[in-house]
């Protein structure tokens, strides 16, 4: 496929990705996607009648989040991606002469796309379990003995979740040094990054009704870079015994666009072995991982940016149909605009670790940048950037990037 509209080389929007977000110029938010450079206002191509047949209520675009689009179900969904692949590719598209659909993708303001009712972060890279489990608690036995019977997971706050560009204060929280007898309040001195992706929900369940690995891409509209901004400090004193807490809920990034699954087919891969083995609920058939090439960044202010990470989405020891059958195993319902990320994503080598955490060592091997700087953790003023792209046979579908400026502490 080649599409009339030009597509600079390596754009993560090629014509095989065709991603949905939220966007808006000069007024009304509306659901887009985006091509190249371009953005394209899906409610102004509805307005001309063109999903007519697929699409009778066109109003499902003309809103501010993409919740009432995605549960229109994929059978639809899937079709109107398609019809925009055909029309981006047909010379005589009846798109090219209209002047209120294009837009150049800097004069687009790009919104949070869903409205997210409930967010789940799992743990489910063995790599990171293993590296956070080492520091925060025993290095001879990293992984809890339930580590590799059940994809781990918390529920996290939904309300601070927030698209990518905006700027995040570093978090005042309770702290105790180890060697200190009382705790302490104040700014977090161990801000750090999460590398994750985030899957969203399409479709909704009743309470009672679980979903089998087998059907649960069925569940699964696409996926999103997702930052879960975290403090380590915080969250080694408050962890135990109920999980994490307040060194999580005070902010995650996430990226404007959505890719569907059906974009990510031909990245499909294999997963890892996994050992012992899993219960039967757990179990699938099929390649469920996908080859999702991942980077980290980090730009200090007034300097250049730095890659501190280039990680890959496939190391996932647990997959998302087995997460969202975990789940749902108890009858917990999904609603479509749910959120779940994955957890961070390490991957085998020292080039591939998915925080800071993990990067330095807890702070004992620190990173050093391009200008000379060493990084521990994230500082007031740096901005880290987050991509992530799937590439084949020339082929590229990406996921853009999700960054967030760090501000000092408000003061406590
Ligand atoms: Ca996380």
């Amino acid at each position: 496929m080649k599409s009339w509209i030009e597509v600079p080389e390596n754009s993560d929007f090629s014509i095989y990705n065709i991603p949905f977000g939220i966007g808006s110029d000069d007024g009304e938010k509306y659901v887009c996607t985006r091509i190249g450079d371009q953005v394209v206002n899906l409610y102004n191509v509805a307005m001309t009648g063109f999903f007519k047949g697929t699409v009778d209520d066109i109003e499902v675009f003309n809103q501010p989040t993409l919740n009432a689009f995605i549960a229109l179900g994929k059978l639809t969904t899937r079709v109107v991606r398609l019809r925009l692949q055909e029309t981006f590719s047909n010379e005589h598209s009846p798109l090219r002469i209209l002047n209120n659909v294009f837009k150049p993708f800097r004069t687009v303001t790009m919104h949070l796309p869903l409205a997210i009712g409930d967010y789940t972060d799992f743990y489910s890279s063995i790599e990171h379990a293993t590296n956070a489990g080492k520091m925060f608690r025993d290095p001879e036995n990293a992984l809890l003995p339930n580590w590799r019977h059940l994809p781990i997971g918390y529920h996290g706050s939904a309300s601070s979740i927030v698209v990518s560009g905006t700027p995040i204060r570093r978090p005042n929280g309770q702290t105790k040094a180890n060697d200190a007898t009382q705790p302490v309040f104040g700014p977090t001195k161990k801000l750090d990054f999460e590398l994750e992706m985030g899957f969203v929900i399409g479709k909704e369940t009743q309470i009672g009704d679980t979903i089998s690995t087998a059907k649960a891409e069925e569940y699964i509209f696409g996926l999103v870079l997702f930052n879960d901004w975290s403090a380590r400090d915080i969250q080694a004193w408050e962890y135990v015994p109920l999980g994490p807490f307040l060194a999580k809920n005070f902010a995650s990034g996430i990226a404007p666009w959505i890719v569907t699954l059906e974009a990510l087919e031909d990245y499909r891969v294999k997963g890892p072995q996994q050992e012992p083995a899993v219960l039967p609920y757990l179990q699938y058939e099929g390649s469920k991982n996908y080859d999702i090439q991942l980077e980290v960044v980090i730009t200090p202010e007034n300097s250049e940016p730095a890659t501190v990470s280039t990680s890959n989405f496939k190391y996932m020891y647990w997959n998302m149909c087995q997460q969202l059958a975990h789940h749902t195993s108890n009858g917990c319902n999904v609603r479509v605009g749910d959120l779940m990320a994955s957890g961070t994503i390490s991957g085998p080598d020292e080039h591939s670790l998915g925080s800071m955490l993990e990067i330095s060592l807890g702070g004992k091997k620190p990173f050093t940048l391009p200008d000379g700087q060493q990084r521990s953790f994230i500082e007031d003023g740096d901005t880290v950037t987050l991509r992530g792209w799937a590439e084949k046979n020339g082929q590229r579908v990406g996921f853009g990037e999700v960054y967030n400026l760090i501000e000092s502490a408000r003061q406590s």
